[in-house]
């Protein structure tokens, strides 16, 4: 648990110390004994176009869909198939979608899920679509912790995996 403590929290500070960019969110990947666990961080702008609550029938449809796929990781990263990752859990946080108050007009949605994995020692990658699957979104800065040590790098539509 050491490693993803350490990992949420320098995830937590950068958010605190810089206000986010729109069109780059962060990833935090940690493989920990048979776990893996991904932190996702986006504005919520390039989910969804805005940085409030919705307001008509049109931006509740847009946030809908959006929880939606939030909630499938399946169509957003895909574990190096050796690792015979299975998902067992995930949440998802978007303060501002669910009636919050935005801090300096800003906002993020936060996503984690935790893969429980029969190979973890064949898992060397992850591929993402979160770019396909929101256009907005041009690149995910990603911060990595394993058992060999951390890593970071960049995934975007032209680079979409990250290898370790
Ligand atoms: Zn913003």
């Amino acid at each position: 648990m050491k490693i993803l403590a350490a990992l949420c929290f320098a995830l937590a500070s950068s958010g605190a110390l810089a206000q986010h960019s729109h069109g780059v969110g962060q990833l935090g990947i940690v493989v920990e004994n048979d776990r893996l666990t991904l932190l996702l961080e986006i504005p919520q702008h390039d989910l969804v176009g805005f940085e409030r609550a919705a307001k008509t029938a049109r931006e509740q449809v847009t946030v809908q869909a959006t929880l939606e796929k939030l909630g499938q990781p399946e169509r957003l990263f895909t574990p190096a198939a050796a690792g015979q990752c299975v998902l067992a859990e995930k949440s998802i946080t978007a303060p501002l979608l669910t009636g919050g108050q935005a801090t300096g007009g800003h906002g993020d949605v936060e996503a984690r899920y935790v893969y429980r994995c029969v190979q973890p020692a064949a898992l060397n990658e992850l591929r993402t679509s979160v770019n396909k699957e929101f256009p907005r979104l041009r690149a995910l800065t990603v911060s990595f912790a394993g058992a060999k040590g951390q890593k970071a790098g960049r995934l975007d539509a032209k680079n979409p995996v990250f290898a370790w």
